[in-house]
């Protein structure tokens, strides 16, 4: 089998090249059960043509891939990303924990048994960690004080505000890239100004993110993805 990786909206996907003499044209579809792309081409089809259809059918392919993500688990050699950035987990066997980025590795020591357990905290931690700093950043800008900020399984929205100025958010935002989470931080911020979504209050965010349009349109379409973690 034939694979050739393929980086689609920050994530590396695996498009398998299946060689049919009696093909006439290049196909693309998507296995069902692996979720995995298949591209169907007659013998001899240089690889240029093949990046180029590929190219041309990127967002086909991302559409359907978020329609229907499959899970992807907290395991050893899978690719997950953080803020945006793509990390392999790098598991080893070890009686005690121990987890930690280095370059695009996720390396992880522990115990088998809690695993993905560990990860999920320790993804906590750092997503509670980048966002405690940029709420507490844009809450200078708008001149405002936070209570405090929180990270939790939201499955409903990314972030509220209550009136006593305690910000909560998905903790899967970890999973998002960057200016993405850095809007429904500035989102949140700015209910501390206007508890309310009027002409005045998008004024208010887009102090601190300048379009945030972009941000709430990739949410939109990637939700599913970033449930499909874990
Ligand atoms: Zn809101």
């Amino acid at each position: 089998m034939l694979v050739i990786p393929l980086q689609i909206n920050g994530a590396a996907i695996e498009v398998e090249l299946c060689y049919n003499p009696r093909s006439k044209s290049m196909r693309l579809r998507l296995d069902r059960l692996q979720k995995r792309p298949i591209v169907t081409l007659p013998p001899q089809t240089p690889e240029f043509e093949v990046m180029a259809f590929l190219e041309r059918s990127k967002n086909w392919l991302l559409k359907r891939l978020n329609q229907h993500p499959c899970p992807i688990p907290f395991i050893n050699g899978n690719s997950i990303p953080i803020f945006g950035q793509d990390h392999i987990i790098h598991y080893s066997p070890a009686p005690k924990s121990k987890i930690e980025l280095q370059g695009s590795r996720l390396v992880m020591q522990g115990p088998t048994d809690n695993l993905s357990q560990a990860l999920k905290i320790w993804l906590k931690h750092h997503a509670h960690a980048y966002l405690s700093q940029r709420c507490q950043e844009y809450a200078k800008i708008v001149g405002k004080k936070i209570n405090y900020v929180r990270v939790r399984e939201v499955k409903s929205r990314w972030g509220s505000c209550s009136q006593a100025a305690n910000l909560s958010f998905s903790w899967r935002l970890v999973f998002a890239p960057l200016p993405v989470v850095d809007y429904v931080c500035a989102h949140e911020v700015a209910h501390l100004v206007e508890m309310n979504h009027s002409r005045q209050f998008w004024a208010v965010v887009e102090l601190m993110c300048p379009h945030p349009k972009v941000h709430i349109h990739w949410l939109k379409q990637n939700a599913p993805r970033l449930f499909s973690y874990g």
